[in-house]
């Protein structure tokens, strides 16, 4: 069983990685945002996800770090993830690193310029490990995941999350990238994630395919409610698609059910028109 996860506790995972999760948990966030430290007691440290800008979390990572930390990784740019990049670059001259581009639909941390920009399948030599970013869009355009070479180690950040699912939000959100993304971790040699909230995950290939099981289960239902509605506006179309939902959850169901509505319009199984959907003829 996995022990319960406790703000600003060290949790040793690897001989190179230890977790320090902050204290914002949440609906979105689960216990809360975990960062990750990697390297040894005498190699220089990398960090993953500095997290939010919480005073005590910015605290305890300088503690643990200082003096040897020179990178700072960042998988995305919502405030939970990359806004304490800065507190921790000016205590320690870090150099940050993320995807280069922030998109501006009001959830990104907009202050967010990494010193040094990543794209896909580029590799940072940090001494002692090496780090690989492999571009995962779909919770956000610009989300990287970080794989600490030849050890098996995939930092998912809010790719993959344990205990909650990932919100796919429209526009920057894409249904259509989520699941390319997915798929495009089996090029990978991977033993665990790491993810953005909760615990390690042991059975990666196992997990992609539930959770690609779980989300073509939804969009099965989407496509068998317009089959037999006909056509329907959002607010129509949730009601149905979600009637296993607290209507509380309508609304974040909501956006979800646009996503999948806007993978189905890209493939070219739905169409819109004046804000109705309809299911097209040969789907
Ligand atoms: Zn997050």
């Amino acid at each position: 069983m996995n022990k319960s996860i406790i703000p600003g506790d060290v949790a040793k995972l690897h001989p190179l990685v230890c977790r320090i999760t902050a204290a914002n948990p949440g609906m979105m966030t689960g216990p809360g945002t975990n960062t990750y430290i990697v390297g040894d007691s005498e190699s220089k440290l990398a960090l993953i996800d500095p997290g939010p800008e919480l005073g005590e979390h910015i605290d305890r990572l300088i503690e643990l770090v200082k003096g040897r930390l020179e990178w700072i990784f960042c998988t995305h740019t919502h405030l939970d993830h990359s806004p304490a990049s800065r507190a921790l670059q000016s205590a320690t001259g870090a150099k940050i690193l993320g995807f280069g581009h922030v998109p501006n639909d009001g959830r990104q941390d907009t202050f967010f310029k990494p010193d040094q920009a990543l794209g896909h399948d580029d590799v940072v030599d940090c001494g002692a490990f090496k780090i690989r970013a492999v571009h995962t869009p779909g919770h956000a355009s610009n989300h990287l995941c970080y794989l600490l070479e030849n050890k098996g180690l995939l930092f998912t950040g809010d790719h993959v999350m344990q205990g909650s699912t990932v919100v796919i939000s429209p526009p920057d959100g894409d249904m259509l990238a989520y699941f390319a993304s997915l798929h495009l971790l089996s090029h990978y040699s991977i033993s665990s994630f790491l993810p953005g909230h909760g615990h390690v995950i042991d059975a990666p290939r196992e997990e992609v395919i539930k959770i690609l099981a779980h989300r073509l289960k939804r969009e099965q239902k989407i496509i068998d409610t317009l089959v037999q509605v006909n056509e329907g506006s959002l607010d129509q179309l949730v009601t149905r698609v979600y009637d296993d939902v607290h209507e509380k959850l309508h609304i974040p169901a909501k956006r979800s059910l646009h996503a999948h509505l806007l993978k189905l319009l890209q493939e070219g199984r739905v169409s819109l028109k004046d804000d109705i959907w309809k299911m097209n003829a040969s789907h």
